[in-house]
């Protein structure tokens, strides 16, 4: 049951007009890609159980105060968010050293960062989603410096709770990539304004999760480095989550 016109195919998500207007259908597909689009393969029912944990964390952030584009999940594969107009930037927390930080900066991977680092990538896969400094993203418009101040602030507020979250089931939130949009509201006297919104998706394919007892990588790491296991890991992030992953025929 995909509603309207299909407006976007990504790489794991492909994006349709919703019924209503100023909303869309997000299809979660159980392609996965890792290197930008240098490798790729699909992960069996990763789209429903990123579709649930996704739904599930949004959910506990909206309790938190943190505004998102997220109204409800409609299918196994398919949630409706609030159509926002997405800021063109990777949002990355990281609280241990891994991944590209480790690469670039050489240092161990799993090395504990002594508070919680906030960086930047410009949302281009043509060239490779460079690391873009705050100036650089003023000054060239992507955003403005009131916004960034603001998606810091709940960058750092989600990471709080969610790693909090995580540890509550034995798992280790290393680090994870969130998207930001600009949703329209109407305010007083028909005047038109927007508020910063949490978008996207939160699920283990833009997130490390280490267990904490065993140290296993259980996020999309193990289809990175053909770990193998990969659904059995995102299955059991899901299981741990309190998520039941009965689906109903896809
Ligand atoms: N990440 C993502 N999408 C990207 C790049 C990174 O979701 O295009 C996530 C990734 O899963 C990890 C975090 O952001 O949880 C930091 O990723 P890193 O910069 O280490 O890049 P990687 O080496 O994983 O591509």
């Amino acid at each position: 049951m995909s509603a309207g016109e299909k407006l976007y195919e990504g790489k794991a998500k492909t994006l349709f007009k919703g019924e209503e207007p100023g909303t869309i259908i997000q299809y979660f597909k159980d392609d996965a890609t890792a290197f930008n689009n240098v490798k790729k393969g699909t992960i069996s029912g990763k789209g429903i159980i990123n579709n649930k944990i996704t739904e599930l964390v949004m959910h506990r952030l909206e309790t938190i105060g943190i505004p998102t584009h997220f109204i409800e999940r409609i299918s196994d594969r398919e949630q409706l968010v609030e159509e926002a107009e997405i800021i063109p930037l990777e949002v990355i927390i990281r609280n241990i050293a891994a991944g590209s930080m480790s690469k670039k900066f050489g240092v161990e991977e799993g090395i504990r960062l002594p508070f919680p680092v906030l960086e930047y990538s410009l949302k281009n896969d043509d060239l490779g989603d460079p690391l873009i400094a705050e100036n650089h993203i003023i000054a060239l418009g992507f955003a403005e410096e009131e916004e960034l101040l603001e998606i810091e602030e709940m960058a750092y507020q989600i990471n709080d709770y969610l790693r909090g979250m995580f540890a509550g089931i034995g798992l280790e939130l290393v680090d994870f990539k969130l998207e930001f949009g600009r949703l329209k509201i109407e305010e007083d006297e028909g005047e038109e304004g927007y508020f910063i919104v949490l978008a996207d998706e939160f699920s283990p394919d833009n997130c490390r999760l280490w267990d904490m007892e065993t140290g296993e990588k259980m996020d999309k790491d193990r289809f990175r480095r053909d770990l193998g296991g990969e659904v059995e890991a995102y299955q059991e992030v899901a299981l741990r989550l309190g998520i039941s992953l009965e689906t109903e025929d896809k």
